[in-house]
C-alpha cells in the first residue's frame, strides 16, 4: 500500500494536508507553498503555485492544480463539502482565507503524523545512516582536546566533523553543556571555556538524505568529579538501559517513560528529570509518537523513538544519554552505536 493510500483508508471526508513535511512524505514534492487534498480511497489533488508548477506536475498519481501566490484563498474557493484539516499546523488567518463558506472545514490531527511515525525499510535505512555519520563525527571530537575551549568551539568543531563524515546538515543546534550549564537539558552552547573534571553534555544530530539523528552523550574532563554527578551519571546508564532493554511494540508511551522514571526516583533524583523519555525522529526531529507521563501513544514496530532520561542538578551539573532506536515486535533495534560507558575527554 502506497503512502497515499494507507491514509486514504483511514478517511472518512476529505483531508487538507497542509503541514509541508507531510506533503513530502506522502508525494516527494518539496516545497513552501503547497497543500494536498486526499480523498476517501486516496484520490489525490496537489495544489501549489506557479514557482513550483514544474516539479508538481512530475508528481505521479496525483491532480495537480496550479494556485495563485495566496495558496489558502485559492483553494477554499475550490473547497465544497466536509473537509477535514490539520488543526495542529494550519495558523488561524490561514483559516480564515481558507473558510469561504463553500466547505464545512473540520478540524483534526495526527492523521498522516500516525502514518509517517511507521518506518518502512528504506526509511530505517536512512535513519540508521544518518545515526552512524553522527557516532563517527563524535568518535572524532573525543580524539581532541576539549578543556580550555569554548563550549561554542566544540559545538563549531563538531559541525565541521559532521559534514566531514558525511551529513547534509545539523538535525538541530547542537548542545554543548559544561559544568553547571549541564543543569539546563537545552541550553544552548556558551562562551563558558570547558574546565577539567566536571561533565559535559552533548546532543547533536545530523541530517543525512532528509532524515534526521538525535542523540545524546554525557562526559567527564577528569577523574576528580563531585560524588553527586558520578552518582546521577550512574542512575542516569541504569535508567537508559533498563529502557532501552525493555521498550517495545504493544507499550503505551507512558509505560516506556515509566520504566526509566521509576529507576531515578528510587534512587532519589526523581525531582531532576522533568522531560520526557523520548519523542519521535524521522523528517523532523520531534514527531510521533511521544515517550512521557503525556502521551497517547502506543508503540508499534517501526517507530523510531529516542530513549533519552536525563539529571540536571541545579548549580552542580547534569547528565543526559541518548540513544536513537526501531521499534520491533521483540525490542528495540538500536541505532546508535557510541559506548554509554563515562568517557574521560582530555
Ligand atoms: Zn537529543
Ligand atoms: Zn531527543
Amino acid at each position: 500500500m502506497s503512502r497515499l493510500e494507507a491514509v486514504g483508508a483511514q478517511l472518512e471526508a476529505p483531508l487538507l494536508v497542509t503541514n509541508l513535511t507531510n506533503v513530502f512524505y506522502l508525494t516527494g514534492f518539496d516545497s513552501s507553498n503547497a497543500a494536498l487534498l486526499v480523498r476517501p480511497g486516496a484520490e489525490t489533488t496537489l495544489y501549489t503555485d506557479f514557482r513550483y508548477a514544474e516539479e508538481a506536475r512530475a508528481v505521479s498519481g496525483v491532480e495537480c492544480v496550479i494556485t495563485k501566490r495566496a495558496l489558502m484563498r485559492d483553494v477554499g474557493e475550490r473547497l465544497s463539502g466536509r473537509v477535514q484539516f490539520e488543526a495542529d499546523v494550519l495558523p488561524y488567518l490561514e483559516w480564515e482565507r481558507l473558510n469561504t463558506g463553500r466547505a464545512e472545514l473540520v478540524p483534526t490531527h495526527g492523521l498522516v503524523d500516525s502514518v509517517r511515525a511507521v518506518k518502512d525499510d528504506d526509511e530505517v535505512a536512512k535513519l540508521r545512516r544518518a545515526a552512524r555519520i553522527a557516532d563517527r563525527a563524535l568518535e572524532a571530537l573525543t580524539a581532541e582536546t576539549w578543556v580550555g575551549k569554548t563550549e561554542r568551539q566544540v559545538a563549531w568543531r563538531l559541525q565541521e566533523l559532521c559534514h566531514a563524515h558525511g551529513a547534509d546538515d545539523r538535525a538541530f543546534e547542537s548542545i554543548v553543556a559544561s559544568g553547571p550549564n549541564g543543569a539546563r537539558p537545552h541550553g544552548r552552547p556558551t562562551e563558558n571555556v570547558i574546565e577539567r573534571n566536571t561533565l559535559v553534555t552533548i546532543d547533536w544530530g545530523v541530517q543525512a538524505d532528509g532524515y534526521h539523528s538525535d542523540c545524546t552523550r554525557t562526559f567527564s574532563t577528569g577523574g576528580v568529579l563531585p560524588d553527586r554527578l558520578r552518582e546521577a551519571y550512574e542512575v542516569t546508564l541504569a535508567a537508559q538501559k533498563k529502557a532501552v532493554a525493555e521498550i517495545g511494540a504493544g507499550m503505551t508511551g507512558v509505560e516506556a517513560d515509566r520504566i526509566a522514571r521509576d529507576v531515578i526516583e528510587e534512587a532519589g533524583f526523581g525531582e531532576s528529570f522533568g522531560h520526557g523519555l523520548g519523542h519521535g525522529v524521522g523528517l523532523q526531529v520531534h514527531e510521533a509518537p511521544r515517550l512521557s507521563t503525556e502521551s497517547d501513544d502506543t508503540l508499534v514496530p517501526g517507530h523510531c523513538v529516542t530513549v533519552e532520561p536525563g539529571i540536571y542538578l541545579p548549580g552542580l551539573g547534569g547528565v543526559r544519554i541518548e540513544d536513537l532506536a526501531i521499534v520491533r515486535d521483540d525490542g528495540l533495534d538500536v541505532l546508535t552505536s557510541f559506548p554509554k560507558e563515562l568517557i574521560e575527554v582530555r
